[in-house]
């Protein structure tokens, strides 16, 4: 199937990408789909900013659009940066910035206490209304320093749990110490989109019966 992606970050539409062409679909850039549009994220959790994104695009489109909202959820910050993940450091998209607080916020926290998860809603909207929204998440720990080269964000602090199915992180590597292939394997987008494709089938029927 093809879809639009709502987003405007490059790393997260590479991501969406690789993990959506490996399922057979197809996904086109905002650009692409000559769309310029930012919706902007007024929502308090992911689901509803992920929906916000979906529907404006795939309502200024009039093709099927799907969207990530995403985040960092710390536990010693009491869930922080949660939704403003992107915005954490005050303004929008800056990875440097957002992780040089990131580790400020934590340089007192001890190791025990440094545990997070990532989260991912993603959200299909159809060009008859219908929305669908699945979550993913991946537990982990927040580093102490800056590791590795690959991904974009929070990537080089966030150690996660596992590096495969069933395979523990022994050797304490980033995200961004990860192949590609590694971090779609276990990563909060890549169990989300999962989700998503065992469900998108009767979700896609449900929708052509409805417009019977
Ligand atoms: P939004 O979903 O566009 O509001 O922003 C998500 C933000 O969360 C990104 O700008 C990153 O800072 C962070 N984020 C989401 N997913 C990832 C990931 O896979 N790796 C690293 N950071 C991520």
């Amino acid at each position: 199937m093809e879809w639009i992606a709502a987003t405007n970050n490059a790393h997260k539409l590479e991501e969406m990408r690789r993990i959506l062409g490996k399922m057979g679909h197809t996904v086109l850039s905002q650009k692409e789909a000559g769309i310029a549009l930012e919706p902007e994220e007024t929502g308090t959790t992911f689901a509803q900013n992920a929906a916000i994104k979906a529907t404006a695009i795939a309502a200024l489109s009039k093709k099927p659009a799907i969207a990530d909202d995403s985040g960092l959820c710390v536990d010693a910050l009491n869930g922080a940066p949660g939704v403003y993940s992107a915005r954490f450091c005050g303004h929008h998209g800056d990875d440097e910035a957002n992780n040089e607080k990131l580790l400020q916020e934590m340089q007192n926290v001890p190791d025990a206490r440094r545990t997070a998860r990532f989260v991912s809603a993603i959200c299909v909207a159809l060009t008859d209304g219908t929305t669908a929204v699945w979550h993913g998440e991946c537990h982990g720990r927040i580093a102490h320093e800056r590791k590795g080269d690959n991904g974009f964000g929070y990537d080089p602090l966030f150690i996660p749990d596992f590096v495969g199915k069933d395979l523990k992180n022994t050797e304490n590597l980033t995200y961004a110490q990860l192949t590609a292939e590694q971090k779609d394997a276990i990563s909060h987008r890549g169990a989300a989109l999962a989700e998503m494709e065992k469900e998108l089938a009767s979700v896609l029927e449900h929708a052509v019966n409805s417009k019977e």
